[in-house]
C-alpha cells in the first residue's frame, strides 16, 4: 500500500512499495502487479521500466491513470471496476482531500 506519509517519502506510492518489497529480480516479463487504483503516471512508468508483463487495475472510475498507456505498450491491463474498491476511494479521497491531492501531484 501507499506509504507516503508513513515513510516520508513521496515517492513510495503503493506500486513502488510493493516493487521494491518484491527485491531485485533478474527479469520481470511474467509478473503481475495488482493495484486497488490505475497506477499514475510514474507508477506506470515504472511498470514500463521494468517489463512487468500484466497489470490487475481494481478500478479506474475515481481516477484515470496510466494503465490505457500501458496497454497501448504492450502490458496485459485487466480493469475489474469493482465496485467495493471504488467506494474505498472515494471514501479515502473524500476524507483525506489534500492528501490525495500531493498523491497525484495535483
Ligand atoms: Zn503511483
Amino acid at each position: 500500500r501507499n506509504r507516503r506519509v508513513q515513510d516520508g517519502d513521496p515517492s513510495m506510492h503503493a506500486e513502488t512499495a510493493a516493487f521494491r518489497a518484491a527485491g531485485r529480480q533478474r527479469s520481470y516479463r511474467g509478473t503481475t502487479m495488482v493495484t486497488t487504483l490505475s497506477p499514475c503516471w510514474y507508477c506506470s512508468g515504472l511498470v514500463r521500466q521494468f517489463g512487468i508483463s500484466r497489470v490487475v487495475v481494481g478500478e479506474a472510475v475515481t481516477f484515470h491513470g496510466g494503465h490505457d498507456w500501458l496497454a497501448g505498450h504492450g502490458v496485459e491491463v485487466v480493469v475489474l471496476d469493482d465496485p467495493e474498491c471504488v467506494a474505498m476511494m472515494r471514501e479515502f479521497t473524500a476524507r483525506n482531500a489534500e492528501l490525495w491531492g500531493e498523491d497525484i501531484g495535483e
